[in-house]
């Protein structure tokens, strides 16, 4: 179903900076190449297996939560994903966002949670300085710096944070982790 009941409110005139979309992205891309480092010690071809999954998990997140969002489309979007998700993919209710952002975003956790068990499993059978610093690297990454941004700079001035579950599942990774 195609609507856009959306593209007047005033939060898509706005242009989103450059180094905003940046700051959101570059977490992101140390993500994934903090877990597949950390997963290459276990195995190279898991580690590949990983990145293709990362990346293609992306794009799931443009096909199917994009679509969806007031932003699609716009330049409001901070992290761009938007904009690249609208050269693809087509506008679709976003009366369903809530719904389809529940309904997708678990394809996503296995880009935190599997290098997580890697890690902690790689930390049971051989502990080497330089492994415990990448993982270190990684959860703090992760699991406090990109919430945190998301938080406190990307989705800080998103006129529909409140109905966002991203919000939600953020500020309770940023409780949480904050009180480690
Ligand atoms: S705000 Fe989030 S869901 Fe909306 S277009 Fe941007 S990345 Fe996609």
């Amino acid at each position: 179903m195609e609507t856009d009941n959306s593209s007047n409110l005033p939060c898509h005139q706005k242009k989103i900076p450059l180094w905003l979309v940046f700051l959101d992205n570059i977490p992101t891309i140390i993500l994934f190449v903090l877990g597949g480092w950390i997963i290459q010690f276990l195995s190279i071809a898991g580690a590949v297996i990983y990145i293709v999954y990362a990346l293609a998990s992306v794009v799931f997140f443009w096909k199917k939560i994009c679509p969806y969002c007031h932003h699609h489309g716009t330049q409001a979007c901070p992290c761009g994903y938007g904009v690249i998700s609208a050269k693809f993919f087509g506008k679709k209710n976003d009366r369903s966002f809530k719904k389809m952002f529940r309904k997708n975003i678990p394809v996503m956790f296995p880009n935190w949670f599997v290098p997580l068990i890697a890690a902690v499993y790689l930390l049971y059978i051989k502990s080497t300085a330089g492994l415990i610093i990448i993982i270190i690297a990684f959860c703090i990454n992760g699991f406090l710096i990109i919430p945190l941004i998301s938080r406190l700079v990307g989705c800080k001035n998103c006129e529909i944070r409140e109905d966002c579950p991203w919000m939600k599942i953020n500020f309770s990774e940023v409780k949480v982790h904050t009180l480690i």
